[in-house]
């Protein structure tokens, strides 16, 4: 079985990820999205709403899974047994961020890294963004699916 594991902090989740997450169940027969819990990080959206935007946004999805995780990805990975790690470069900035992962990752454990250009629709999008425009009371519809929606 291909399993591959999508992880981020997904705060919240966006059309971005989507895309990827989409695209990733053609490649693979699970793809895992992994919300990395990180004590030290300030997060708008608690793990909690952040787990159900994206059960919600894949209900209708029998190959997407959803889970949490602490730690490093490559042990969750082996713990999951998950031989792959699925990512979204967006830009050089993430493919400069994301070669360096990906590399310790490997050098660490065989897990191999799969990336997939983003969509050009999407391909601005990022969570931290999405936050801004929530906070300053704009339209941020337009940039997660519809399950992300702030009470
Ligand atoms: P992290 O905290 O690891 O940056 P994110 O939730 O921001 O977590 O992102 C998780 C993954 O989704 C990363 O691989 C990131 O590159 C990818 N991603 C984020 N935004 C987009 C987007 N607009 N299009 C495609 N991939 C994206």
């Amino acid at each position: 079985m291909k399993r591959a594991l999508f992880p981020g902090s997904f705060d919240p989740l966006t059309l971005g990820h989507y895309d990827i997450i989409k695209r990733g169940v053609h490649l693979f027969d699970e793809v895992v999205i992994a919300i990395g819990i990180n004590a030290d990080k300030k997060y708008m959206f608690s793990l909690d709403e952040r787990k159900k935007f994206i059960e919600e946004a894949f209900k209708d999805e029998p190959k997407v899974k959803i889970v949490t995780y602490k730690g490093m990805t490559i042990d969750f990975c082996k713990e999951i047994d998950a031989e792959f790690i699925l990512r979204g470069l967006r830009n050089p900035a993430d493919f400069e961020f994301e070669k360096a992962i990906a590399h310790t990752n490997r050098m660490l454990s065989k897990i191999e890294t799969i990336f997939l250009l983003t969509a050009a629709s999407t391909s601005y999008i990022s969570s931290s963004i999405v936050r801004d425009v929530i906070r300053n009371k704009g339209d941020y519809t337009v940039l997660v699916p519809d399950s992300v929606r702030v009470k």
